[in-house]
């Protein structure tokens, strides 16, 4: 029998509840701790751990036929992947932040600013349809540090209760997305792996 290949993160903040899902549908899968791959022992279900970032791609390419990522990654790599179904979970915002004793007026303030961020693509989105113009400097972690060593005046990055914004001497002033986690798909798997993905989201 033909098996469903689902991608999940590794290790991170997708990862527990991505396992706890499939543990809730009832899925059993041993804990090879350091596999890439391992197989449902209950269900045609095969599993890949890898960076979320990289899953939209496998996804596309067909090397996975579903995986889970939050909507933020999914969007910033342009893939063509589908939303099959949103989970609920990892709900957080990505928004622009500046530091807290600067009296904001409103987005024209980001004209010509250096932003520090690891969302260039959905950034300068946002910025181009409110007819921004700025510097992005793209930087893969540690991003609400970047104005406090001089490196931005302003971030984008992702927020869930703004405390490490607030700890940073930062305020969040714009709103760019609001992302969950996801399942996506290739649009262009078989009928017999549609038929075990339908079970699995039943
Ligand atoms: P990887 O090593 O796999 O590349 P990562 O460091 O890029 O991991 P995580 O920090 O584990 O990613 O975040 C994974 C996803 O969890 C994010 O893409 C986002 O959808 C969601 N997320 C990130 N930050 C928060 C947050 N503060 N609150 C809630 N969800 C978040
Ligand atoms: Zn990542």
């Amino acid at each position: 029998m033909k098996r469903l290949k689902l991608a999940i993160q590794k290790s991170g903040r997708l990862s527990e509840q991505s396992k706890q899902l499939l543990k809730d549908c009832g899925i059993k899968i041993q804990n090879g701790k350091n596999a890439l791959r391992v197989s449902a022992t209950n269900f045609p279900i095969d599993l890949f751990y890898l960076r979320d970032d990289d899953i939209p791609q496998y996804v596309q390419d067909g090397i996975a036929d579903i995986g889970i990522v939050g909507e933020n990654v999914l969007l910033e790599k342009n893939s063509r992947c589908e939303i099959l179904q949103k989970l609920g979970f990892a709900k957080c915002r990505l928004s622009l932040a500046i530091p807290k004793n600067i009296d904001y007026q409103g987005v024209e303030y980001f004209k010509n600013k250096k932003i520090a961020t690891s969302y260039p693509v959905i950034l300068s989105d946002f910025l181009s349809k409110n007819n921004v113009t700025s510097e992005i400097h793209e930087i893969s972690g540690s991003v609400e540090i970047a104005p406090n060593i001089g490196l931005a005046e302003a971030i984008c990055d992702l927020v869930s209760t703004g405390s490490t914004l607030f700890s940073n001497g930062l305020k969040e002033v714009e709103q760019v997305l609001k992302s969950e986690a996801v399942i996506i798909g290739n649009p262009n798997i078989s009928d017999a792996q549609k038929e075990i993905l339908e079970k699995l989201i039943f």
